[in-house]
This record gives C-alpha cells, structure tokens and sequence, in this order.
C-alpha cells in the first residue's frame, strides 16, 4: 500500500486526491485521527486507519511489509512532534517498509521553527528505513489564505525586510510527494522543494493591488514590533515568537530555494503567486 498520515490535513488531501488519479483507491491507506473527517475519502475508496501520534499503540500492525509511506508533520508547534514522528519512525522499521517519505523544511531554514524537522530528519536517517526527505518550502497559502486583515487595513505588515520567498502551492508539494511515492530511485535522498519564483512583500503587495483595484502596501517592521502584532492578534506569544522568528529567516534568505527540485519532480513549473492570490480572492 501506499500510507498517507496527515491525510484529513490541507496537504495530505491534496496527496491523497492526486494519489487517486494513479493508483487504484484500494491500494492507498489514509491515516486519520478522526474517522469521521475521512469519511469523503472512504466513500471514495481509500483505506482508512485510525491512529494517533500521540498513541504509539494505535501504529501497532498498521504499516506492512513493502508499503511506501507519506509522514506529513504534525502541527502542534511547541508540542513535541520529534517524539511523535519517532513513533511513526519506530513502527516503519518494525514493519519493514519500502520507503519513508518525511515532509520537512529547507536545509537552510534556521529558525527555531525548523528545530522538529532537523531532529525528526536525525531520527529518520539513523533509523535504516529507507527515506526521503521532502524539504518543503513555504506555502502561498500561509499568505493568501490570511488576507481578511490585509485587505482590511491595505497593508501586508511583515518583519521580512527585503527578502525574498520561494513558495508554492500546496498541491505543488503533493505532487512532488506522489511522485516519490509512486516513482523509482528516490530512496534515501533529501530535495530542496520550493517555488520556480522568489518573491518579496512589496512584489506581493503590488499583486494584490494589482488584482483588487486597491492600493495595499508592503508594511516592514522589526522582529520585536511583528511578534507583538501577532500577540496582540491573539496568537500565543511563544508561536508569535516562532512566526515572527521565520521572518527573520526570510530576511536572511533562508527560505530561496533554488534546486529546481520541485519543478522536476512535480514535471511541470510550479504554482505562480499570482495564480493563488486569483483562487483567493474568488473564494
Ligand atoms: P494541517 O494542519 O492542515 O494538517 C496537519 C495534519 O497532521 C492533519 O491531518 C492532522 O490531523 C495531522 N496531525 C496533527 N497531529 C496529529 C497527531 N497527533 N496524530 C495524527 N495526526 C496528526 O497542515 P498542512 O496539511 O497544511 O501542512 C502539513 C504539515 O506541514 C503541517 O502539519 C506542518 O508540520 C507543516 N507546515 C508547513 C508549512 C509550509 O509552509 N511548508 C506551513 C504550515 C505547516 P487532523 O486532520 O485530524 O487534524
């Protein structure tokens, strides 16, 4: 079988739709907390299994001898997802798959949001099982999907400086992971995914005003004043911390990716930015 964990999250569905589109729905297993949040996936097909990260028990004889595995990372930041993507890990081995494949984040990325991959990534390579480690670069999403305050206030406030991002979408990243699960030769090997495009906030701000007709600005601001916007948006101030943290990298730069990893394995160029602030706003 092919196993996708994560598979009720965004990028898990998209997964396990374009997993759909080449392989029979009996061979793919959808791992989900919530059965009842799996239940289009299961009319459609999919094995579901219903398991925990936080509940090494619930892994128990869930993994075969041979399957290819999709380990998408939990998102409890601040939480400890080592532990609980070692358990996934330790199930792997003990079952004797094929592959494992293991959405992380750029080697570059410093922020202490990377910490969980870096380690999970230790966890995985010394672990024997057969890996691949899909270093995911930003989402256009992280952007586009929260514009109610930027179109309310006609200013993207970020603390990113002049840096650029290379994002996708998130169904670019599926793509590249279903290529992975369903190609050959990938074992034991670490991509560098992100978007054909770099971009910055003023670019971005432009697109915006380009497509609504309204003036939005890039609205740069330091570290410090960012995570007390955050907090005072009603995050906590340790996430806000970590956010704010990320733009800092991306001042840096550390969120460029430049392999052309994505575009390759997904065999097509990568979501523009613009495309996604288009499906956005008609939403
Ligand atoms: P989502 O939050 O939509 O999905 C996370 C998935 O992980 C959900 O299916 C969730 O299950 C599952 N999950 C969380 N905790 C557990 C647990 N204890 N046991 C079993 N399953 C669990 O995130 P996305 O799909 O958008 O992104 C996937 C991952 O990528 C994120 O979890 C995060 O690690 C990372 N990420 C990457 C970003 C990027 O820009 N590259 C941005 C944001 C996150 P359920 O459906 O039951 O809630």
């Amino acid at each position: 079988s092919i196993v996708v964990t994560g598979a009720t999250g965004h990028l898990g569905r998209h997964v396990v739709d374009q997993l759909l589109e080449k392989v029979p729905a009996d061979r793919v297993t959808a791992v989900v907390r919530d059965a009842g949040k799996g239940a289009d996936l299961a009319a459609r097909g999919v094995r579901l299994a219903v398991a925990d990260y936080d509940a090494p028990e619930t892994f128990e004889g869930l993994f075969a001898p041979g399957d290819r595995v999709l380990l998408i990372s939990g998102n409890e930041v601040g939480g400890d997802r080592p532990r609980q993507h070692a358990t996934v890990i330790d199930a792997a081995r003990a079952a004797g798959v094929a592959l494992l494949a293991y959405t992380s984040a750029p080697a570059s990325l410093t922020a202490a949001l990377a910490d969980d991959h870096r380690a999970t990534e230790e966890a995985l390579t010394a672990s024997g099982v057969p890996y691949v480690l899909l270093r995911n670069g930003w989402y256009h999403e992280n952007y586009t999907e929260r514009l109610a305050p930027v179109l309310e206030h006609g200013a993207v406030v970020h603390a990113a400086g002049e840096g650029r991002i290379s994002s996708a979408s998130r169904a670019d990243y599926a793509a590249a992971a279903v290529a992975v699960l369903t190609g050959e030769g990938h074992e034991n090997r670490a991509y560098e995914l992100g978007g054909d495009t770099a971009w910055d906030f003023a670019e971005y701000a432009a697109e915006l005003s380009r497509q609504t007709g309204r003036e939005i600005v890039a609205t740069p601001v330091s570290v410090e004043a960012y995570t007390g916007i955050l907090a005072g948006a009603g995050l906590p101030a340790p996430l806000a911390a970590v956010l704010a943290g990320v733009d800092a990298s991306i001042e840096k730069g550390e969120l460029v990716v430049t392999t052309g990893d994505l575009s390759r394995l997904a065999g097509r160029p990568t979501t523009p930015l613009a495309e996604a602030v288009r499906e956005a706003l008609a939403d």
